[in-house]
C-alpha cells in the first residue's frame, strides 16, 4: 500500500447509511432465525392474530412472514426502511412504558441491507397494496400489487453481500432448527395468534390460536408428550418478589431428554435462561431422573418487570432476577408438588400403591441370570463361559490379589476390586464378601448390570453387531431438531444394526434393530436409546448413543435383586465384576460396592489393631 493510501485510510469520515446498516445488522442479524424473530415481532406489534412464516434453504434463500396486522401505507413502508424509523416510540420519555417488541427502528433497515427484501403491505384491505423492493439496502422499486390484508415481508438471499457472515452459519439442520425454535417460542407465548410454519412448502406446524397454551403444545409437540403433561400453577404474594404467577406444564420424568434444550421458560412472555430457575427445576426432578437426563417442561412466569434484569447478556437470552432465592423456592415447590401429585396416582386398576420411586428402576426389566450370562456371552464374541468360580465360595487362587494396604475408593482412573472370599448373600440381594482390607457388600443386580454394560460397550465399540428386521416397523414422530439430526445420522446408526428411514412430516420409521435387542424392545425404550445421541450441537453424539444403548441393554439383562443366588453364581458375578474397568459404580451412577474397613470393625469392637 502506498504512503498516500495509508494516510487516506487514517482520515475520519462519516460512514454512509448503508454501511451503518450493515454494521448494525452484524450485531442483530447473525443467523436466519434472527430475521424470523424480528419479522414475527413486528407482526405481533402490528396486532396480527394470524402469522404465517415460510422459509427455504434454512432461511438463507428465503424467509417470508405474512400477517393480518394493521399494515403500512406506501410512505410508512419506505420510512420503515430508514435507520431509527419506528412507529412505536416518539420521545425519550416513552421508553419506560414500552409494550411492544420493537422500538428502535433498526430491524428492517438492517435486514434490508444484507438481503433482497420485498415489502407488500396495505392498511386498507380494499385498496391495492404498496410493494417496495430493496436490494442491499437500496430501494429498487416502489409500486402496487394486489390488495392484501396486512403485511408480507419477504427476505431473499440473506447475507449475499456479507460473505464472511454467511460462512459463519452453522449446518442447515442447525439453522433450520433455530428457526423452528424461534417460531415455537412465539407460538407458546401468543396462544391467541394462529401461527403457520412452512419449510420448503411443507407444513412444520400450525397452531389454532384458540388462546389455550396446551393446544399450542399439542399442535407443535408429539402426542406422547402433550397428552401426558402435568399441569400446575401457583399465584403468590411474596414479600420480596411481590405478586408472582407461575404456570407450568411438566413432562413426566420418563419423557426426559439427554439435553436441557427442551425446557421452555418464559418470563412476562419472553423466553429466558436463568441458572437459579434451572437449578430449582433440576432439584425438584432429581430423585426421578438418572444423571445427565433433563426434564422437558414449559413454564410461564409473570412477575413485576422491575425485578427482571435483561441486560446481563448481549442477546438478552439470560436474565437476572433481583428476587432469585424467593423465585427459586417457589419454582422448586411448584414442580415438586406437580411431580408428587402425578406419582401418587395408583399404578394399576386395583389401586395398588405405586412402588417407591427409588425401587422402580431397580426392579424393572429383569431377566434371569441365565439370560444375563447368555447376553453377556453374546457380547463376548461367543467365547466359552468363564471357568474358575469355585463351588466352595472361594475365589480361585489365581484371582487373589496380593495383600494391599489401601484399595482405591474414588471414581477416577481404573479401579480394582479384589475379593478373597465370598461369605454369602443377604436379603436375597447383596453378596457379602471379604477383601484384603475389610468386608464388602455387593449389590448383585447392579453388579450384573455393570458387567453386562462393559461387555456390551466393548462389542459396540468393535462394531460386532448383526441387524435384525422388525416385523412391524416402529414409527416415531419427532420434533424438527430431532428429525434433522436423525435423518443426517441414519448411516451412522446403520453401523450399529439400526435401519432408520426418515419420512417427511418429521417422522422416522425404525425397520431393523441390532439382533441382541430383538423384537421385544418397547417402543419408548427404543426411542430413548436412539434419541440419546441427539445432542445440543446438532450433531449425532455417537459415544453417548452407544453408552445409552449399552446401559439400557445391560439393565434389561441383569440379575434381579430379591433373587437367591448360590455361592457359585455369586462367585461368577464377583469374578466378572473384578474384570470391569470401574467395578464401583453402575452406568447410571449408583454404587455397586460398599466397603466396611476391617480397621473400623476392630475399632467398633474395641479391639486393638
Ligand atoms: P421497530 O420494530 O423497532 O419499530 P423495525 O425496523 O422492526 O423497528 O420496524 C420499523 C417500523 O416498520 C415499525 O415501527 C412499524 O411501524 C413498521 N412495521 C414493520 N413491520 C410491520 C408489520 N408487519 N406491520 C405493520 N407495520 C410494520
Ligand atoms: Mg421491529
Amino acid at each position: 500500500m502506498s504512503e498516500k493510501g495509508v494516510e487516506q485510510d487514517r482520515r475520519i469520515r462519516i460512514l454512509d447509511e448503508i454501511t451503518v446498516c450493515k454494521i448494525a445488522a452484524g450485531e442483530v442479524i447473525t443467523a436466519p432465525a434472527n430475521v424470523v424473530k424480528e419479522l414475527v415481532e413486528n407482526s405481533i406489534d402490528a396486532g396480527a392474530d394470524e402469522i404465517k412464516v415460510e422459509f427455504r434453504g434454512s432461511g438463507v434463500s428465503l424467509i417470508s412472514v405474512t400477517d393480518n396486522g394493521w399494515g403500512m401505507t406506501r410512505d410508512d413502508a419506505l420510512l420503515a426502511l430508514e435507520h431509527h424509523a419506528t412507529s412505536k416510540l416518539r420521545e425519550v420519555s416513552d421508553l419506560s412504558g414500552i409494550a411492544t417488541y420493537g422500538f428502535r427502528g433498526e430491524a428492517l433497515p438492517s435486514i434490508a441491507s444484507i438481503s433482497q427484501m420485498e415489502i407488500v403491505s396495505a392498511q386498507d384491505p380494499g385498496a391495492p397494496a404498496a410493494c417496495v423492493k430493496v436490494e442491499g439496502g437500496v430501494v429498487k422499486s416502489v409500486g402496487q400489487s394486489a390488495s392484501v390484508r396486512g403485511t408480507t415481508i419477504t427476505v431473499r438471499n440473506l447475507f449475499y453481500n456479507t460473505p464472511v457472515r454467511r460462512k459463519f452459519l452453522k449446518s442447515e439442520g442447525y439453522e433450520t432448527a433455530a428457526i423452528v425454535e424461534t417460531v415455537t417460542k412465539y407460538a407458546l407465548t401468543h396462544p391467541t395468534v394462529r401461527f403457520v410454519l412452512n419449510s420448503a412448502g411443507r407444513c412444520v406446524f400450525s397452531t389454532r390460536g384458540n388462546s389455550d397454551v396446551k393446544s399450542v403444545i399439542a399442535d407443535i409437540f408429539p402426542p406422547d408428550l402433550s397428552s401426558s403433561l402435568i399441569e400446575c400453577s401457583v399465584a403468590e404474594d411474596d414479600s420480596r418478589a411481590g405478586r408472582v404467577r407461575i404456570e407450568a406444564f411438566l413432562a413426566p420424568p420418563h419423557l426426559s431428554k439427554p439435553s436441557n434444550r427442551y425446557q421452555y421458560t418464559f418470563v412476562n412472555g419472553r423466553p429466558f435462561k436463568n441458572r437459579a430457575i434451572s437449578h430449582a427445576v433440576s432439584e425438584a426432578y432429581r430423585k426421578y431422573l438418572q444423571p445427565r437426563q433433563y426434564p422437558v417442561l414449559f413454564m410461564f412466569i409473570e412477575i413485576d418487570g422491575r425485578l427482571v434484569d435483561v441486560n446481563i447478556h448481549p442477546t438478552k437470552t439470560e436474565v437476572a432476577f433481583s428476587c432469585e432465592p424467593a423465585l427459586h423456592g417457589m419454582v422448586e415447590r411448584l414442580v415438586e408438588k406437580g411431580l408428587s401429585d402425578y406419582r401418587a396416582v395408583p399404578a394399576g386398576a386395583f389401586s395398588e400403591p405405586a412402588p417407591p420411586v427409588s425401587e422402580v428402576s431397580h426392579f424393572q426389566n429383569e431377566l434371569n441370570l441365565q439370560e444375563t450370562v447368555f447376553l453377556a456371552r453374546r457380547f463376548d464374541g461367543g467365547g466359552a463361559p468363564h471357568s474358575g468360580s469355585a463351588p466352595g465360595g472361594e475365589i480361585p487362587p489365581a484371582l487373589r490379589a496380593a495383600p494391599e494396604e489401601s484399595v482405591p475408593q474414588g471414581i477416577s482412573g481404573r479401579q480394582s476390586l479384589r475379593v478373597k472370599k465370598i461369605i454369602g448373600q443377604a436379603f436375597n440381594s447383596f453378596i457379602i464378601a471379604e477383601d484384603d482390607s475389610g468386608l464388602v457388600l455387593i449389590d448383585q443386580h447392579v453388579a450384573a448390570e455393570k458387567v453386562a454394560y462393559e461387555k456390551i460397550l466393548e462389542s459396540l465399540r468393535a462394531k460386532r453387531i448383526n441387524s435384525q428386521a422388525l416385523l412391524i416397523p416402529h414409527v416415531y414422530t419427532l420434533n424438527r431438531l430431532e428429525f434433522e439430526i436423525l435423518s443426517c445420522s441414519a448411516h451412522l446408526l446403520e453401523k450399529y444394526g439400526f435401519d432408520i428411514e426418515a419420512y417427511s412430516n418429521n417422522s422416522v420409521a425404525v425397520r431393523a434393530v441390532p439382533d441382541f435387542v430383538g423384537g421385544e424392545v418397547e417402543k419408548e425404550l427404543l426411542f430413548e436409546i436412539i434419541s440419546s445421541g441427539l445432542s445440543d450441537s446438532a450433531k449425532f453424539d455417537e459415544e453417548r448413543f452407544i453408552r445409552k444403548l449399552a446401559a439400557s441393554l445391560s439393565c434389561r439383562g441383569a440379575v434381579k435383586a430379591g433373587k437367591a443366588v448360590n455361592q457359585e453364581t455369586a462367585g461368577l458375578i464377583v469374578e466378572e465384576l473384578q474384570g470391569c474397568e470401574n467395578p464401583f459404580f453402575c452406568p447410571h451412577g449408583r454404587p455397586v460396592v460398599i466397603r466396611l474397613p476391617l480397621s473400623e470393625i476392630l475399632q467398633k469392637f474395641k479391639r486393638t489393631i
